[in-house]
């Protein structure tokens, strides 16, 4: 029977959020897949804890992918980690998964740090519809094509950004979304020097157009104002019950249906159906 592949997330800065069960996966799996071994040898010093590992990330999708596959058909259990936050989110744990649902390989995902939700709570942007962007592309013509289909997006926009292109995202987030609309600037979360700066996407891209990006952001942009629902009047109610009678319908059944659809008085409408 094939092992089973955890998805084991880690802290996004602050090693206070390692929690039990992330520890106890982390002591008892067979070995541990990480992204750069490394940032990943810290983290088990710090626990306490010797374990063998291989590293799959990026550049080896294919090859380190294959081989966590084939030990995992061969009954071994895996830790799968990145360098920081949940593994599959903006990173290569993504096509892991992904192989082994393919596999049939069981997967059980911890619940842990996750910039992009840590970064959604603490915005003060709506959080009832969001959407996460993640990164937004290097190649211009993708880019764009992404931005443009974000254009009427009323739901809260998160992206993630590394330092040395935050200025150039801000600009085109700024062109795109006009420069009044509200950003809350989510810098190093959880770490030192955490800082939320609620602003709007013109301010913050003329900040960083003089001073220079540090640290790891995630950019909370509010959405779109909906189109306002224009309010029905007791014509539209009218033309309504017409075209239901129409369709078969009594008077009174119109009235009821049409006043309930349009959210308008039963009574007056029924009242201006019978008198005209
Ligand atoms: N899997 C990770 C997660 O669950 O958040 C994200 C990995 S992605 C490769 C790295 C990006 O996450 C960074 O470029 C930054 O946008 C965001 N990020 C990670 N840690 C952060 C932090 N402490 N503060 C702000 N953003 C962070």
């Amino acid at each position: 029977m094939a092992g089973t592949l955890y998805l084991v997330p880690t802290p996004i800065g602050n090693l206070g959020d390692i929690s039990g069960r992330m520890a106890d996966i982390l002591s008892r799996a067979d070995f541990i897949a990480a992204e750069d071994t490394r940032v990943s040898i810290k983290l088990l010093n710090h626990l306490g804890l010797k374990k063998p590992m291989v590293t799959y990330h990026r550049h080896n999708i294919d090859t380190g992918g294959q081989v966590v596959v084939d030990r995992l058909l061969s009954g071994e259990s895996c830790a799968l980690v990145t360098d920081a936050g949940t593994p599959a989110i903006s990173d290569p744990g993504e096509e892991l998964v992904v192989r082994c649902v393919a596999e049939n390989i069981p997967i059980c995902a911890i619940p842990g740090p996750c910039a992009l939700v840590t970064a959604l709570a603490v915005s003060g942007q709506p959080t009832g519809r969001f959407t996460f962007e993640g990164f937004l592309a290097m190649n211009k013509k993708n880019r764009r094509a992404h931005l443009e289909s974000l254009r009427g997006e009323t739901r809260t926009m998160l992206f993630y950004e590394a330092p040395h292109k935050l200025a150039a995202t801000l600009q085109d987030l700024s062109e795109t979304f006009g420069p009044q609309r509200p950003l809350s600037l989510c810098r190093e979360l959880t770490k030192l020097h955490e800082e939320i700066w609620r602003t709007t996407l013109g301010e913050a891209a003329a900040h960083y157009q003089e001073n220079t990006p540090k640290g790891e952001f995630v950019l909370v942009v509010r959405g779109a104002e909906p189109p306002e629902e224009s309010e029905a009047t007791l014509e539209d109610g009218l033309l309504l019950v017409e075209r239901l009678r129409s369709e078969g319908l009594s008077l009174r059944d119109a009235v009821k249906r049409a006043a309930k659809e349009l959210n308008l008085s039963r009574n007056q409408l029924y009242d201006r159906a019978v008198n005209s």
